[in-house]
């Protein structure tokens, strides 16, 4: 994201808005969070000192349904990044056909530079004095910052707090702690099945040529399902480095290599490249599964690839976007590629409902089922109004989001009634 990313979250919307004709009510009531919560969190660190941490929640907007998602642990938190990325969550659910609102939170902080005691204090500080909780009102997931382990602590924090058990009020638990099969490897597989109906849908040959940016967590699980699928996987890097062969990485002796080494650099009969020539390989796919903003002007000019599967949030610049749709390049957009999480979050918390736990086939099965659904809808909008897929993915969004507002009388189809 460029300059200021609640900014960038309401130019997309009113872009739109204008195009699906989203009513004028509807839109004024999602250019703002419906709640936003700024608190602090003491802690007693190991050397005796109170430290007090700065804690955000926003409830973007829950029209859909209870509010969910991440809460991230950076030392560079604010209150506009919860704003953005809850406005984000809200429209990610909304496409990815998930009944509930969107929300994001986290703490100023660097857990790189506490210990363990004082980070269990912290994430369980933030489930004590975080404003609302519970499965039908907030249900907080991982970010940055926070994982498995952070999550099986807020989870114990709460039942202690509730005095029940209630485990579909927090996401991206462990499984051992009654979270769901598939939770790591959720967004990558979605991308893996977005970028199989894509590029069905356009026609190209088995065997299309894949570049990776990232092969972290989404990256490496949609790179190593492609590569079973037939995929030829010709670029790959990491923050180190990348490397290339344009016949084709062996996808499965890399995964050994990186899991010994913890990067890409180095595997044997490949060219190395930067982290940035990744992004201007001659292939057919390019994936950004990164950070923000990696395509901008200086470079959308020389991307080779046909078809961007924004597996990173944000990672291409409205500016680049401009450039790559007059070079003729397809862009899957974040808010559906990279929706495979927040779907199986969705399955975490009907799980925890009902105490009834899935095994991992039927959990891939029914995020196929959901995500292959939520890229028709798209496909057929962009098809039929002639937009981008961004666009498409953000009207029909708005339009489920519209509906339920109307439904429920927070915003009036007939303005003149009053
Ligand atoms: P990760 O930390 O596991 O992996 C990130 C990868 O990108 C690593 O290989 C890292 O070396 C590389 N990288 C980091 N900074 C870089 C830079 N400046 N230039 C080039 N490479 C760089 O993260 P992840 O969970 O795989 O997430 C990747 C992206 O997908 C992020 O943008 C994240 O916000 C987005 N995303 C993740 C999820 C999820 O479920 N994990 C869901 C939706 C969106």
């Amino acid at each position: 994201m460029s300059g200021n990313p609640f900014e960038t979250s309401l130019k997309t919307l009113h872009e739109a808005a204008a195009l699906g004709h989203i009513n004028s009510e509807v839109v004024r009531l999602l250019e703002q969070p419906q709640r936003q919560f700024e608190f602090t969190i003491p802690v007693r660190m190991d050397d005796g000192r109170l430290e007090i941490f700065t804690a955000y929640r926003v409830h973007y907007c829950d029209a859909l349904g209870q509010i969910k998602n991440g809460v991230r642990v950076v030392p560079d938190m604010d209150m506009d990044t919860a704003k953005a990325l809850g406005f984000w969550m809200t429209i990610k659910h909304a496409v990815g056909g998930i009944p509930a609102g969107g929300g994001k939170g986290g703490i100023k902080a660097d857990p790189s530079k506490m210990s363990r005691r004082e980070y269990e204090a912290l994430i369980r500080g933030f489930i004590r004095k975080l404003p609302m909780k519970g499965a039908w009102v907030d249900v907080p997931g991982a970010d940055i910052g926070t994982h498995g382990r952070t999550q099986a602590w807020m989870l114990d924090e709460l039942e202690e707090i509730q005095g029940f058990h209630s485990p579909a009020a927090i996401n991206d638990k462990p499984v051992e702690a009654n979270g769901t099969e598939l939770s790591r490897e959720a967004t990558g597989t979605g991308c893996y099945f977005v970028t199989r109906e894509i590029t069905k849908a356009m026609g190209m040959e088995k065997g299309a040529r894949v570049a990776v940016q990232g092969y972290g967590n989404v990256g490496r699980v949609a790179t190593e399902l492609l590569y079973k699928d037939g995929y030829k996987i010709v670029a790959i890097s990491d923050i180190y480095g990348g490397i290339a062969n344009p016949d084709g990485i062996d996808v499965v002796a890399l995964g050994a290599h990186v899991d010994k080494t913890r990067s890409v650099k180095g595997f044997p009969g490949c060219t190395e490249i930067s982290t940035s020539e990744v992004l201007e390989a001659d292939c057919d796919i390019l994936i950004p599964a990164a950070v923000q903003s990696v395509l901008h002007e200086g470079n959308a000019e020389r991307v080779r690839a046909k078809l961007i599967m924004e597996c990173a949030n944000g990672p291409t610049t409205p500016a680049a976007e401009q450039i790559l749709y007059a070079k003729g390049v397809t862009i899957m957009p974040d808010v559906l590629t990279n929706c495979g999480s927040a779907i199986v979050c969705s399955f975490e918390r009907t799980q925890g409902l009902t105490d009834q736990y899935w095994d991992k086939e039927t959990v891939r099965s029914k995020l196929e089922e959901h995500i292959v659904k939520s890229f028709r809808e798209t496909y057929d909008t962009a098809t039929q109004l002639g937009v981008s897929y961004r666009d498409a993915a953000w009207i029909n969004a708005l339009q489920k989001i519209e509906k339920a507002m109307l439904i429920r009388g927070r915003a009036w189809e007939d303005k003149t009634l009053g």
